[in-house]
């Protein structure tokens, strides 16, 4: 892989509230496990994986090496529709199935998971770049997490929704993109299936492997032929699902994306009838009060904006710390970022890993040039980057002004924006002066402020001392150009439904 042979590396001096770290010396530690791969794959329709009818296909690679990992369809208008149709045929059985026979295939389906789980971790490192400790710790647990939890909703349905007599939806679209490229097809997948409904997956076109390792699962568990549809390939495969939505043959789509893309469905579908959700981008602000606890707070922004490289639609991209205290807390985030490690996305040491792709470093860089140029001071972290593959040092900005891009424009990168404010009041009507309205995170020690910021912030989320925190029973969704529907828990439910009955 071109990292194992990694010389000893030492870590720089850090001095942490005044107190000096020494460097010290550690080894890499890349992780053994290495995944079972086809050399190719193809469309996962009506159970079984067959050739695409487009007969075209494309390379999937490593991003931190460069190298290809396998050949994967890329599916055409007919190959999607081909799924569609599988779906359509599959989906009253499913419907009629009785919850608990449903119930007893997703709670295989997540024990299979959790089974698999460090393979799926390292292909999903390895297909997208994020470090392993996080997909092992974060992703994979979620992953199981949210077909647990939604296992536990088939039979009970009718208490979600009492009086309402709940019922599916019929063939759901699902598209997803690249940064939790299992987890989002858990977060999509796991509750239409609990509702009765059937699907067509079209991963990311950078990260495919781990769904399709996924269709190889559902294969393993017993669902029925037909019941989940997996289409890789490009935007043109997300086009051609929202296409025959338009035309009556999708019930649902469900997007998450870009805001940009994330527009153009909703163009697309509008006056159709058909149910959609959109969760989109976001330009999220982390808060951070004079009284808080202060090391903390660093930890909880170097989460917020350096987990998963940055490529987290709810990161905490702008860094809201009261004046009084600026000096200090960028101080100590400066050292703390001193000791953020870059590198091999399968060392079990490694902070951040890989871009995800040539095209997004290049749009990071072009923000990063934008940052500089409008005046913006950057700090970035020292550390050699690996020869191959696609890399970015984490950095801040400080002296960021409202109205500079960086402050504005989400960048889907390693790359933070800190800017100041004086009274809570200020840091309200800052933090919410965005087109965007994903998540918040508020640092303090005072319950009552907490509380007081948690009600003021348009955000669908908003941590308190802590950020970047998921769980499957609690809905996650936006306002404004971060979309609309929520995803997870009860509420994420009511888009696989239709309610007649009562109500
Ligand atoms: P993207 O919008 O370019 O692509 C997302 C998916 O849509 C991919 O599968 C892509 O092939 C497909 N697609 C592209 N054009 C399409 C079209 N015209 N019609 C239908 N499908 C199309 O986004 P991306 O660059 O892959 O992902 C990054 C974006 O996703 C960021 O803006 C991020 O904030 C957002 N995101 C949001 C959430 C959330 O929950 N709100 C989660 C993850 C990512």
């Amino acid at each position: 892989m071109g990292f194992a042979d990694s010389a000893v590396r030492d870590s720089p001096a850090v001095t942490l509230t005044g107190v000096t770290i020494a460097p010290f010396s550690y080894a890499p530690a890349p992780e053994s496990v290495r995944p079972t791969l086809r050399s190719e794959y193809g469309l996962f329709i009506g159970g079984r994986f067959v050739e695409p009818k487009s007969g075209a296909a494309f390379k999937t690679i490593n991003p931190a090496t460069e190298e290809a990992i396998a050949t994967v369809a890329d599916a055409g208008e007919a190959d999607v529709a081909r799924a569609v149709d599988a779906a359509r045929k599959a989906q009253p059985k499913w419907a009629k199935t009785k919850p608990a026979e449903r119930a007893k295939i997703l709670f295989r389906i997540a024990r299979r998971i959790q089974e698999r789980s460090r393979e799926l971790a390292v292909l999903e490192s390895m297909n997208g770049g994020k470090p392993i400790k996080e997909s092992r710790d974060e992703d994979l647990p979620l992953v199981a997490q949210h077909f647990f939890h939604h296992a536990g909703w088939c039979d009970k349905l009718d208490y979600a929704f009492a009086g309402a007599k709940p019922q599916p939806v019929g063939v759901c679209g699902q598209i997803i993109p690249w940064n939790f490229p299992l987890l989002m097809a858990a977060w999509k997948l796991a509750p239409a299936l609990a509702c009765g409904n059937t699907c067509v997956l079209k991963p990311a076109e950078t990260t495919p492997l781990t769904a399709l390792m996924l269709g190889e699962i559902l294969q393993e568990c017993g669902l029925p032929d037909g019941v989940v549809n997996i289409v890789t390939g490009g935007p043109d495969a997300g086009r051609a699902i929202t296409a025959l939505a338009a035309k009556g043959k999708v019930d649902k789509v469900a997007f998450t994306g870009s805001t940009e893309v994330g527009k153009a469905i909703a163009k697309a579908l509008a006056g159709s009838g058909v149910k959609l959700t959109l969760e989109l981008g976001g330009k999220s602000p982390n808060i951070v009060f004079a009284d808080a606890a202060l090391d903390q707070a660093v930890e909880g922004v170097v989460s917020g904006i350096w987990f998963n490289q940055g490529h987290v639609c709810c990161a905490g991209s702008r860094l809201f710390v009261e004046e009084s205290i600026h000096e200090d807390f960028i101080d100590r985030l400066r050292n703390r970022m001193r000791s953020l490690r870059v590198g091999d996305p399968l060392d079990k040491n490694t902070d951040v890993g890989a871009i995800n792709s040539k095209a997004q470093l290049a749009t990071i860089q072009r923000y990063l040039k934008a940052g500089s140029d409008e005046g913006a001071e950057k700090f970035e972290a020292a550390c050699d980057l690996p020869k191959k593959g696609f890399w970015c040092r984490p950095c801040i900005f400080t002296g960021v002004q409202p109205s500079h891009t960086i402050a504005r424009e989400e960048i889907f990168g390693p790359v933070l924006s800190v800017m100041t404010f004086r009274t809570p009041e200020e840091a309200v009507q800052r933090a919410n002066n965005t087109t965007y309205g994903l998540s918040a995170g508020v640092w303090t020690e005072k319950a009552a402020r907490a509380l007081e910021m948690a009600n003021r912030l348009n955000a669908g989320v908003v941590w308190l001392n802590t950020f970047n925190r998921f769980d499957a029973s609690a809905p996650f969704g936006g306002y404004k150009e971060s979309g609309f529907g929520r995803e997870g828990g009860r509420q994420g439910l009511s888009a696989y439904v239709k309610l007649g009955g009562g109500r």
